[in-house]
């Protein structure tokens, strides 16, 4: 863990506003002490629902390392991640992952996505957005037509650790959760910047443009 990443990450989400990209959000990427990627939210500059800045970032990263998954990385992000950014961050796998303001601070400031882990607990025919499963025999198809990339590498929570390496990795883990929620930079330096960038309008399918 280092200040120095996050200040950085800080910098490019003020950046990321005043220069009109997007919203006030940036993450990175640092492996080996080095930062391998940096991402900015740019939704409403690219019209991309998805370029969130930890999105942004884990691609850049995977393209530097030629890599689907970020093993042995650490991500940096301005904001606790929002529900599409947590399942990324999932799926490339990075070692741990320090954020500096809270999913309240976001929403304090406008940048509300608790709707969706709202969402995710309405059974699917209760959800704002319709859900309908339809040709599940036929979709099987694509699956059993030849071999697949092995996406799916061993992981430090799924590798069977000796006693003394899991201790480690609990200690581990506890560091990163009290560096992220106590030690993390305050979020006053994007206060300002968030509340001049609220979404154009707060509804119930939600902001576009959190982190
Ligand atoms: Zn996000």
């Amino acid at each position: 863990m280092s200040d120095r990443f996050m200040e950085r990450a800080i910098a490019l989400a003020i950046d990321n506003v005043k220069s009109g990209s997007g919203g006030p959000f940036a993450a990175l990427v640092v492996k080996d002490g080095h930062i391998i990627g940096e991402g900015t939210n740019c939704v409403t500059s690219t019209n991309d629902p998805t370029a969130h800045a930890e999105v942004v970032a884990i691609r850049e990263a995977c393209r530097a390392l030629g890599d689907f998954q970020l093993m042995g990385c650490d991500l940096y992000t301005t904001c606790e991640p929002c529900p599409m950014c947590f399942g990324a961050i999932y799926w490339a796998r990075p070692a741990r992952v320090f954020f500096a303001g809270t999913a309240q601070d976001a929403s304090d400031a406008g940048f509300d996505d608790s709707f969706i882990y709202d969402e995710l607990r309405r059974a699917a025919a209760d959800r704002k957005i319709p859900l309908i499963q339809m040709m599940r025999k036929e979709a099987s198809r694509p699956s059993r037509s030849g071999r697949t990339k092995r996406t799916e590498k061993p992981t430090s929570w799924q590798s069977p650790l000796t006693p003394p390496a899991r201790r480690r990795a609990r200690a581990s883990k506890a560091r990163a959760v009290q560096c992220g929620t106590r030690c993390g930079p305050p979020p006053e330096a994007l206060r300002e910047e968030w509340s001049d960038h609220r979404p154009r309008e707060s509804s119930q399918t939600g902001p576009s443009v959190h982190s």
